[in-house]
């Protein structure tokens, strides 16, 4: 494969845009993908019929407006390029057809937002992310808005998180007297992902209905030996990353990274960063993608946050900077950071907004799946805190502390032995279990899930963090010794929000109750967490920055909570089939056979004994009684729950339901390592982690 030959093939990006489009045409679309200039709608009609002759040109016969409804997964509702000419068909895109379209948005989650009468939703041309060609169809990304104007999608408030934070970075900028024509966050997401074998995975109803194991006892060889962190890749998972990197290279998405995870049949992958909107857009490909190409090798690519317990689940990392179009990363230290007054005020801008806003980014990374990661040990806690490393947390120590700076300069390094080169070191270490590090020249937000639309944290960061610069640009401008200004607001803003940064390690109980006693919040699910987004102060950030109306934000709370309840709802259900339907009577079964055991054995002589298969009656018998009664339990809970009611419905879920299915789960997954395997309905997990070849 000629790699960069083939590299993009499927998108109309920048270079074919520049080689079919008029050069006037071009230039104006430009300006609107890289200055955000208006789009001038005059040249729709023209980017319509290129477009659609080079889709034409690469086997497309339909198009889609491809959107992010509230879901959290995309949508798509394709339309063929056919027109009638006479007896004869022509294939057409208008500009109209390209710019907007028309979509029912009567079964699409609203959060009231948008009452069902009026179904009318439409979605209108993102042109800052570019179009491509996926199965015989133009894919044309684009945002999602109620008849009366709603944002009804995940696109539309990233865009105008990106639009804010432009905004208030210049304001920033200009106070240095940096001009730039547009500051844009950039975001490099690492996916982590398990693959298992399709043949296991539909044997089992909790994957397939939930995405996640209900039930399973531990495997006897779990992560403890840490041999598949960067071990060898299986030849059958070499082959799906291999056809992976071509799909997604064909698509544009610069995949660079694969290895194995820490828990078995746990892989990753991570592209080079992009602009917010294109990396979201890519993330979401990406996930479909994995999906697809699993699919062609016979495996089951499973992206849920906590598919196995037992074994470390999968998140996301969402590394995210700020940088100006000339190239100026607002987070980039240099040589020098205690000299380097821009970045010191960036820096303590993302460390007053992490610290005033921590529920809010809490919030955004807060479902069902990712409740089971955060704080196990394995992701970072539900604390939301910022580490800094040993090199930066020195510099803002001595701010804080008002004494001078000692410069920790990155050293060489060196393995002592003389053959071996010497390598530069970076100036921090690394720190796994902060939600929030920073890390060289940007900021690490490890908290997101794995199977997240990654807008929810970056609208989330993109917000915080432009009011931040916002609040700063007001207090300093026209200010006339602007460095002392500057000088006394870092040290004043860093002292009051010291306590948010923490440097050590984040998981365990010490921090918990050191945390508990700098004030910080502790939300430890969804139902907890997400009621934060209803606070005055938290929905006033959002409306502040032109992000969300007030009812925008309070729809989106909503919805969180409607969707924790529902799926919490389905896994309930979902326990309660496999348990009364497939492992009550299979344990039954094994439970006869063992008593038609005893009764032979008796019938042959009275003098065998039968100690084990009588302990084994007894223990599987007492089991599966407390199984039933268990489960019993469950639905008359979950009968009592009005769903209707979504704050109550969410915490009866989070703190009655859950609990009542620990129970349920720990009487099976007894039972499971006491039932013969022949008896036992569920492939085990042994044979869903160990079956790729
Ligand atoms: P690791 O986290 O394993 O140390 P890197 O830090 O090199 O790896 O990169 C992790 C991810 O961060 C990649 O997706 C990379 O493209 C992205 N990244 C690197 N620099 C930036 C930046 N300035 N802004 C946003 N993302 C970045
Ligand atoms: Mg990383």
């Amino acid at each position: 494969m000629n790699v960069p030959e083939t590299f993009g093939i499927n998108v109309f990006n920048d270079s074919v845009q520049k080689e079919i489009l008029p050069k006037e045409v071009y230039k104006a679309l430009r300006a609107t993908i890289e200055a955000g200039k208006q789009l001038d709608v005059s040249i729709a009609g023209t980017v319509a019929a290129a477009m659609k002759d080079w889709a034409v040109s690469r086997g497309a016969t339909h198009y889609t407006h491809w959107f992010q409804p509230l879901t959290g997964l995309t949508a798509e509702k394709h339309d063929s390029f056919i027109e009638p000419d006479g007896d004869k068909a022509i294939m057409r895109l208008t500009g109209k057809s390209l710019i907007v379209g028309e979509s029912d948005a009567s079964s699409f989650p609203s959060g009231g937002s948008r009452v069902t009468y009026m179904a009318r939703g439409y979605t209108a041309w993102d042109p800052t992310s570019p179009a491509f060609v996926k199965d015989g169809t133009l894919y044309i990304p684009t945002i999602f808005v109620s008849y009366t104007g709603e944002t009804l999608d995940k696109k539309s408030p990233l865009l105008r998180s990106m639009t804010a934070l432009d905004k208030q970075a210049k304001r920033i900028l200009k106070l240095f007297g940096i001009e730039c024509k547009k500051v844009c966050t950039e975001v490099g997401p690492e996916q982590e992902y398990f693959l298992i074998s399709e043949d296991e995975y539909f044997k089992r109803k909790d994957l397939r209905l939930t995405g996640r194991t209900l039930f399973g006892a531990p495997v006897t060889r779990g992560q403890e030996l840490e041999d598949h962190y960067y071990g060898a890749i299986k030849p059958a998972v070499a082959e799906f990353m291999r056809d992976l990197d071509e799909e997604l290279w064909s698509y544009g998405i610069f995949s660079k990274t694969k290895h194995n995870e820490v828990a078995p049949a746990q892989h990753e992958m991570a592209p080079i960063f992009s602009t917010t909107n294109i990396a979201v857009d890519g993330n979401m490909l990406t996930m479909e993608i994995m999906k697809r190409v699993a699919k062609k090798h016979n495996l089951v690519c499973l992206l849920h946050e906590k598919p196995f317990r037992g074994i470390n689940g999968s998140g996301k990392h969402n590394n995210w900077s700020v940088s100006t179009d000339t190239g100026v990363n607002l987070l980039n230290p240099g040589s020098e950071p205690e000299n380097n007054l821009l970045f010191k005020l960036c820096l303590t801008a993302v460390v007053k907004a992490v610290d005033e806003y921590q529920g809010v980014m809490r919030a955004s990374v807060a479902s069902a799946g990712n409740d089971h990661r955060l704080g196990a040990d394995e992701a970072p806690p539900a604390i939301m805190s910022v580490y800094l490393g040993d090199q930066i947390g020195a510099l803002v120590d001595s701010i804080v502390k008002g004494e001078s700076y000692t410069a920790t300069k990155a050293e060489k390094g060196s393995i002592g032995v003389p053959e071996s080169p010497i390598f530069p070191k970076d100036a921090t270490d690394r720190n796994r279990t902060s939600p929030f590090a920073f890390t060289g020249n940007k900021f690490e937000f490890r908290s997101l899930g794995s199977q997240a639309n990654v807008s929810d944290a970056n609208i989330c960061l993109n917000t915080i963090v432009a009011q931040a610069f916002c609040e700063f640009a007001d207090e300093l401008e026209g200010k006339k010794d602007l460095e002392k200004a500057i000088n006394a607001l870092i040290s004043r803003e860093l002292k009051k929000h010291y306590r948010i940064i923490f440097n050590l390690d984040g998981y365990g109980p010490e921090w918990e109750q050191e945390a508990a006693k700098r004030g910080l919040l502790n939300n430890k699910n969804t139902a907890d967490a997400v009621p934060v987004l209803y606070e005055e102060k938290n929905l006033e950030v959002y409306v502040k920055q032109g992000v969300f109306t007030k009812a925008e934000a309070i729809a989106r709370a909503d919805i969180r909570l409607e969707n924790y309840t529902k799926i919490i709802n389905i896994e309930a259900l979902t326990m309660i089939e496999m348990a009364k339907r497939d492992v009550i009577p299979c344990v039954s079964d094994f439970i006869a056979v063992l008593c038609q055991n005893v009764a032979s054995k008796q019938a042959v002589c009275q003098d065998i004994p039968f100690k084990t298969e009588k302990t084994l009656i007894k223990r599987l018998s007492a089991l599966n009684d407390a199984t039933s009664a268990a489960v019993e339990k469950l639905e008359a809970d979950l009968n009592k729950i009005d769903k209707s009611q979504i704050s109550e419905a969410s915490q009866a879920m989070a703190h009655v339901i859950i609990p009542d299915m620990e129970d349920v789960r720990k009487y099976v997954d007894e039972m499971e390592t006491l039932t013969s395997s022949d008896y036992w309905p569920y492939p085990t997990y042994f044979d869903l982690l160990y079956s790729v070849k």
